[in-house]
């Protein structure tokens, strides 16, 4: 396995050195390193006022999660501390440049679930909590990327 992993890397690099290209340049792996992730972590603790919170941020591999999730999060409210796991770019099924604002959502979207941390476990309110903090933690980073959400009107508009 190491012997492969050094083999790949070669490559990698090989393929680097060959002269640059657009395509090259849009086509190279994902790469989501552990500072950025700590970066996004840092700056939404503190906007959601989770200070208090000790968060880690782990990237792990799609075997580490849930089938079918992107994120998870495991918390204490007695210690106030909580482990986010996000999904490695190197499992996500996306397109490469859509990856990483996919990471810092699940980022978002674990701390707000940090928030009703307080609230009884109760699986009869499961879904209804997912798709709340999935409403939120979106609308949150619409508003960090300053897109308006589409006018009621503007397909009705759109159409000749
Ligand atoms: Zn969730």
């Amino acid at each position: 396995m190491v012997i492969l992993i050094t083999l790949l890397l070669l490559c990698v690099s090989l393929g680097s050195a060959a002269p640059a290209s657009r395509d090259r340049v849009t086509s190279a792996p994902a790469v989501v390193s552990n500072e950025q992730v700590h970066d996004w972590l840092h700056l939404w603790q503190k906007r959601l006022h989770l200070e208090d919170w000790k968060v880690e941020v782990k990237i792990v591999r799609i075997w580490d999660l849930e089938q079918g999730t992107l994120g998870h999060i495991d918390w204490s409210v007695p210690h106030k501390t909580a482990v986010i796991k996000v999904l490695n770019p190197a499992d996500y099924e996306l397109p490469k440049d859509k990856v990483p604002a996919d990471m810092e959502l699940s980022i978002v979207h674990e701390l707000v679930h940090l928030h009703l941390s307080a609230l009884p476990l109760n699986k009869s309110s499961r879904n209804a909590e997912e798709q709340v903090v999935s409403m939120i933690a979106n609308a949150l980073l619409d508003l960090e990327r300053h897109e308006q959400p589409p006018a009621p009107n503007a397909f009705a508009n759109a159409l000749p």
